[in-house]
Parts: structure tokens; sequence; C-alpha cells
């Protein structure tokens, strides 16, 4: 018997539930054509849930996150909101599902579709088939260290201070994410840190060394400076396979990597948290732009960033791999048909709506998935 599969979809604002619908037909067709009973509930988050609540995460809706399979998620935001107080903001109520599900790993793949390889500000080239995966600590480090703050001192003079600070655990249980993803992939980490100027890394990159000896051997692990990591991700980026970093390094080596893939339309995240007595991890997928405000309601947005974080959901929520490399490989085709939504336009290609694109990935999965059926009845 199959069991259901608990999906929470949370559309949220602007974009987010024109993107969301191409991702609902998604699961739709899931389960009309691959029987894969996913259970559909959708709930409110950022300013929708404010205008119909007052609050941007209400908790029954917290308590349908922490009782789901895997959430996906919109965006949340808009200057509809701006004068809302802080506590109530849009981003609250993603930010509170994120603590309260305790999701630690953050995954943020950067891939380049051959047929986007142009659409890169580096050499078609140089990003041309890549396929990396930053794995960014979410939940600790400077973001959240204390003592933080200001303060005067003697001299009268004022300063300002953040405190970087990990757990053994928290390392660990980081860092085994990324072995764990690194065996399923091209089987190499990087574990990106400054061990060289501080004490914090120079932890860091212990602990690591000693996870990798007791339990993770067989996976090809390199240290490597986040200035340097920086540097080779723009130098030579198709030499990574997983980085797994701090919260701060995550943030700004993760958004560096995006920018190499051409568009924020393209690309996907995940983040997880510790595995459950089921052995199921807590998980949320969305992609990594925001609501933007700019083009909502105009059948503008790219709807691939979500589609692809439905594919990792499939992935890594479900282990469903073979259904997951069957939505990357229609949109792959799709792009390589010429087909553009207005962010990824370039020369020789045609622009379509949002929901057309999404038709057309749809479209394309069917023809895969009978191509696969007809390849396997020839055997
Ligand atoms: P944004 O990502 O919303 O937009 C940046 C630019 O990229 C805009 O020009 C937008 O039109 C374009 N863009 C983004 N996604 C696109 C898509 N799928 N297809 C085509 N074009 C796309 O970032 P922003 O403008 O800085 O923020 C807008 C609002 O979104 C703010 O309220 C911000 O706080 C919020 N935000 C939310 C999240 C989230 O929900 N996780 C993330 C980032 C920003």
């Amino acid at each position: 018997m199959t069991t259901n599969r608990k999906v929470l979809m949370l559309a949220g604002d602007g974009i987010g539930p024109e993107v969301m619908h191409e991702a609902a037909r998604m699961i739709e067709w899931m389960n009309d054509y691959r029987g894969a009973a996913f259970e559909i509930q959708e709930g409110l988050c950022g300013g929708a849930a404010y205008d119909a609540h007052g609050t941007s995460l209400t908790d029954e809706t917290l308590a349908d996150a922490m009782a789901a399979d895997a959430v996906l998620f919109g965006s949340v935001g808009g200057p509809k909101w701006d004068d809302v107080p802080r506590d109530e903001r849009p981003e609250a109520g993603l930010l509170r599902l994120r603590k309260e599900m305790d999701l630690f790993a953050n995954l943020r793949p950067a891939t380049v579709f051959d047929a986007l390889a142009e659409a890169s500000t580096l050499k078609a080239d140089v990003v041309s088939g890549l396929d990396l995966m930053i794995v960014r600590e979410l939940t600790a480090g400077v973001y959240f260290g204390t003592p933080r703050g200001t303060d005067r001192l003697p001299d009268g003079t004022r300063r300002g201070f953040d405190t970087e600070v990990y757990t053994e655990p928290e390392i660990e249980r980081v860092a085994r994410v990324a072995f764990e993803l690194a065996r399923k992939r091209a089987n190499k980490v990087h574990s990106v840190e400054k061990a060289n100027v501080m004490e914090s890394g120079v932890f860091w990159r212990e602990i690591v060394t000693a996870l990798h000896k007791a339990e993770y051997s067989d996976v090809e692990l390199h240290h490597m400076y986040a200035d340097n990591c920086a540097m080779q991700l723009v130098r030579q980026p198709k030499q990574f396979d997983v980085i797994v970093t701090n919260n701060l390094f995550g943030d700004v080596l993760s958004d560096c990597a995006a920018m190499l893939t051409g568009s924020l339309g393209m690309l996907p995240s995940a983040s997880l948290g510790a595995p459950g007595e089921d052995g199921r991890r807590k998980a949320l997928y969305e992609p990594v732009h925001g609501s933007a405000p700019d083009i909502a309601g105009q059948s503008l947005a790219n709807p691939v960033a979500m589609m692809l974080s439905y594919s990792m959901m499939l992935r890594y929520s479900f282990d469903m791999a073979e259904e997951a490399d069957l939505v990357e490989q229609a949109v792959e085709n799709v792009l390589a048909g010429g087909l553009r939504t207005a962010d990824i336009m370039q020369e020789k290609t045609a622009k379509v709506s949002t929901g057309v694109m999404g038709d057309a990935v749809l479209r394309e999965m069917g023809k895969l998935d009978r191509q696969g059926d007809r390849r396997a009845a020839n055997i």
C-alpha cells in the first residue's frame, strides 16, 4: 500500500501564488501518471496571512507545517506591508517556520543548463555543465551567537560586536548532510572556513576532519579558506561538487554561486532539519527568489525555480530520484527547445508566460515518461 505523502503548500505573496500554481499542476501530474499519492494541504503565510489573521504565521499553520512530510513554500513580502510592525512583517513568518522546524541545513544548488550557459556573466565554457551544491549551516554561527550588541569603551568610544560560535554537534550534523549528499553525487566535499585566522574555523576543521575519518573516509574531502573559495567559484567553479560551510560564509558564497547561473528565476533551495523518529527530516523547499512585486500578477514570472524546488522535494524528502530526474530533464529540454520567460530571454528564443512555460514542462514530462515506458517495454 502506498502511504500518502503530506505536503503543505504555502504560496505566500506577489508571484508566489503564480509560480506555486505551476508546481501544484506538477504534483497533480505525479499523482495521475506516477501514482505518487501526494496529499496537498494549503495555508497562508506572509502578507497574505497578515491580511487574513493579523499575523504572518498562525499557530495552526505552524502546526500543519510540523505535521507535514514536507513544506513547499513560494515567497513572501512586498511594499504593501512596509508599515507593518517588524515582528509581524511577512518575512517574520518564514523565519519563524525555519526556526520552529529547526531547519539547520540549507541546500543551494547552482546548476547551469546548457541552453542558458550564455546567460551567465562568466564565459560559457567556465560554467557550462556546472552542477554544484552549497550546504550552508542555517541556525547557528555569528547571526545568532551571543554576546552581540553595542557598548561604550572606557575611553568613551563605542563598539559593535557579534559572536561566531559553533558547538561540536552543530558542525557535525551539517557536515553529515554534506557527506551524505556527496555520496549520491560526485563524492567530493569542500569544507570551507577561515582556520588561518579564526579559532572557530580551526575547531570547524577539526570536527569535520574527525567525522570524515570516523564515518566518511570514502568521500574525497578538501579544506578551503572562505576567501579562496569565493575566488575559485568565479575562476573554476566546476572543481566543486558539495561545499559545506557556516552560516555567514554560506550566505555570501551561495549568492555568489547563484549568479554563475544567470537568473534568480531558475534557482531552487531546500532547508532540512534533523531526522525524526521515523527517519524522515523536517524539510522546506522554496525558490531562492522573493515575491517580485514589480512583475506580480502579470504572468511574467519564471516558474522554473519553483518547479525545481519541487524536484528537490522529490529527491530529498521522498527518495523519488527518478521522478526528480524527469522534472529536471523536462526543464532542460524545454529550454533547449527555445522557450523562455522574460527574465531569461536570449536571441532567437520565444517569450512565453508563466502558464505556457508550465504547460511546456508538463508536456515534456509526459513525453519523457512515455519514452521511458516504451524503452522498458522493449527490454
Ligand atoms: P526578488 O527576488 O523578489 O526580485 C528581484 C528581481 O528579480 C526583480 O526584478 C524580480 O522581478 C526578478 N525576479 C525574481 N524572481 C523572478 C522570477 N521567478 N521570474 C522572473 N523574474 C524574477 O527580490 P526583491 O525585489 O529584493 O524583494 C521583493 C520582496 O520579496 C521583498 O519584500 C523581499 O523582502 C521579499 N523576499 C522574500 C524572499 C522569500 O520569501 N524567501 C526572498 C527574497 C526577498
